[in-house]
């Protein structure tokens, strides 16, 4: 479920690669969303649309909990790796003080340079986790560092520049190399010198407890090094490791308390605050739970060590923080969705033995980010599904969100890229986009999350894990089957989820088009289809298109050299993905692995190289950066003549490395 943060992440370079636009949710505006373009970076503003509506408590709330949020930028940089912040400091100190000329082509390799780093939280790829590799020269950046006023530049400055510029130096920020000695060879701050991962290992094997149903999240929150030859974990906290940053975050949630929407989330912000304070990770279980379980209050937020994609052993939370609010019209989507979540089950194409006899949806809301951070910034999920730790899931629940705002601003963002143009086989097909396939898109998000995954059984006996390693390629493809066959369902216009029967074709020409060709842009060419998303994809995609080959359901004509996906009869492309979640459907409730093998190998790994090139070169020719990112909002307190707060503003201008050097400046508490 966790995955899902990374899944969403690469379904939304899909979904912003693809123009498309709600004609009642996206009205036409000249708002600029496209802020910077530098290397295979693209950043984009976002709005928040509806903090005016807030009430001015709810509004301080957020202006807190953002405070809370942005100071603890550093905590992350330092975890991703030991030497991000001397070198941050250094390299703006060049760009702060540099005066000679702006178009030498040092310098501007140097800005792209140091833009990178400010979107990788420091010297490593966000993505990759590969070091950047500077295009300007050594000898340019030790003259800057000569040029410099004094005290102005580190006293290490040669070990520093050494790290830019050898690449065998920490090349690599978590490894994830089969064999290798995974902490050893990473280059994060997670672990100290000479310490293994066998050692690591041993250590947390030999403090777990066995049988212990409700674990704590071991290792979440500290620092592993060696003292004396012996293992010793160093805790994030009050008073211990980024406790100077901890203690801003703190005072802030502790204003932040004073304005809570009522006593549960009050008391939610407490236990954190006691988290923070004791580094007791049974207190952040504790917090979890009061986390998971306040579904009551509009406005909410994540701040903490949440996701441990950036350890290589999968333990220590990167520190993040989302502050955002729920959009009450747009959660009332997945309310109406989730109210007849028996309905949808009842009906659906599946064998009667392998439905539910009572089905519940999950409870999803839509929201509104207010502030990115920390490891959520600059680049950022579409959806997040927290917390982390299954015992609570299953006892307590889970939070299932959509970030719609972001989604609208890759959307609108994607507005005149040239892909519909280069894709698309026609005009009307790309009006049909245009017009209906931002809210099909987001619906089918929804059918998928809040009915897909919790619709049918497994029949008696049946292990939920003997689809193994495939096992979440099938799922994925069930929910996405699911989907895909009611938002072709009169049913959406009764409920009042859509106004047009015609609007699911956008979907369903976007779900092909991709499944069958643009996906493939980011596979490198000779690779297998490997991630379990890409995969069920291609499955159902492939699948449709092979066995609606004899009726012309799907073809692919090919124009003036270029290939192109024509879908000539939407109601049978809708008949042929209820026969596949049937199908689908009954290997995983027998557990048939043998046809999971066979599906999946049949359909979802190889790629036509022929087909792959082609994409890959149409897409080179449409310069679409890969990874896209936001600059947050500014939010500023108005006060009275005697200092109280009488509404709070956003602010959208502020450019890219003028929000980086302010967070420098004002929000540098690891000196
Ligand atoms: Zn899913």
């Amino acid at each position: 479920m966790k995955k899902l943060l990374i899944a969403a992440a690469m379904t939304s370079l899909i979904t912003a690669a693809s123009c498309s636009k709600s004609a009642d949710t996206a009205p036409a505006d000249d708002f600029d969303y496209t802020v910077d373009r530098f290397a295979d970076i693209e950043v984009l503003r976002y709005k928040v649309p509806g903090f005016e509506d807030l009430s001015l408590n709810q509004k301080i709330l957020v202006y807190y909990l953002q405070e809370a949020a942005l100071w603890g930028r550093d905590i992350l940089w330092d975890q991703n790796y030991a030497q991000n912040l001397p070198i941050r400091d250094m390299l703006e100190a060049v760009y702060t003080n540099y005066d000679g000329d702006k178009n030498d082509a040092d310098y501007k390799a140097f800005e792209t340079y140091l833009k990178q780093i400010w979107f990788g939280n420091g010297i490593h790829h966000h993505y990759s986790t590969d070091k950047f590799v500077p295009a300007f020269s050594r000898d340019f950046l030790s003259a800057q560092l000569a040029k410099l006023p004094e005290g102005a530049a580190p006293a290490n400055a040669e070990e520093l520049v050494e790290i830019i510029f050898n690449p065998t130096v920490d090349a690599k920020r978590v490894n994830q190399a089969q064999g290798a000695d995974l902490v050893a060879t990473s280059a994060c701050n997670f672990y100290g010198d000479g310490v293994s991962q066998k050692e690591v290992e041993a250590y947390f094997d030999g403090i777990k407890k066995p049988g212990d149903l409700t674990p704590i999240s071991y290792g979440l929150n500290t620092r592993i090094k060696k003292v004396d030859g012996k293992i010793v974990e160093e805790p994030y906290r009050l008073g211990g490791l980024y406790g100077e940053a901890i203690e801003h975050i703190v005072a802030n949630l502790d204003s932040a308390a004073a304005y809570a929407e009522n006593d549960a989330q009050r008391a939610t912000i407490r236990s954190l605050i006691d988290f923070y304070t004791t580094g007791d990770l049974a207190t952040f279980d504790k917090y979890s739970i009061e986390w998971a379980e306040d579904t009551a209050s509009q406005v909410d937020f994540i701040n903490g060590f949440i996701e441990s994609y950036g350890d290589p052993l999968g333990m220590t939370g990167s520190w993040e923080s989302i502050v955002n609010f729920k959009n009450l019209e747009a959660s009332g989507r997945t309310e109406i969705l989730s109210g007849n979540a028996q309905w949808f089950e009842d009906n659906s194409p599946v064998d009667s033995a392998f439905k539910k006899e009572k089905v519940k949806g999950i409870s999803a809301k839509v929201i509104t980010a207010a502030i990115l951070a920390g490891d959520a910034y600059p680049a950022t999920p579409i959806g997040i599904n927290l917390p982390n730790a299954n015992w609570i899931r299953a006892a307590h629940g889970s939070k299932s969100v959509t970030i719609e705002n972001i989604t609208q601003a890759y959307d609108e963002a994607a507005h005149g890229n040239g892909f519909n143009e280069e894709f698309v086989i026609d005009e009307p097909t790309a009006k049909l986009l245009d017009d209906y396939l931002f809210i099909t898109d987001n619906l089918h998000t929804d059918l998928h999350e809040c009915l897909g995954h919790g619709s049918g059984k497994l029949l008696p006996g049946v292990d939920p894990d003997g689809l193994k390693e495939h096992g979440s390629t099938i799922e994925e493809a069930r929910a996405d089957l699911f989907a895909l066959y009611y938002l072709a369902d009169p049913k959406m216009l009764e409920i009042g989820l859509l106004d047009n029967p015609e609007a699911y074709k956008a979907e369903y020409y976007k779900y092909i088009l991709n499944g069958l060709m643009t996906q493939l842009m980011r596979i490198e060419p000779g690779k297998d289809v490997e991630e379990a998303h890409m995969r069920n994809r291609k499955i159902i995609a492939e699948w449709a298109y092979e066995h609606g080959k004899d009726a012309g359901v799907i073809e692919l004509v090919n124009k003036d050299g270029k290939t192109f996906v024509k879908i000539n009869d939407y109601e049978a492309l809708r008949g042929l993905f209820g026969e596949l979640l049937a199908e689908i459907q009954r290997i995983r409730s027998t557990g048939d692995y043998a046809a999971a093998c066979e599906m999946v190998e049949k359909y979802g790994v190889k790629v036509d190289p022929t087909l792959h090139r082609e994409v890959l070169d149409r897409y080179a020719t449409l310069d679409i950066a890969p990874y896209k990112g936001f600059v947050n909002p500014v939010y500023t307190p108005v006060r009275d003549a005697d200092g109280n707060i009488t509404d709070i503003t956003v602010d959208y201008t502020e450019e890219y490395p003028e929000q980086m050097m302010r967070y420098s400046r004002n929000y540098h508490p690891l000196r």
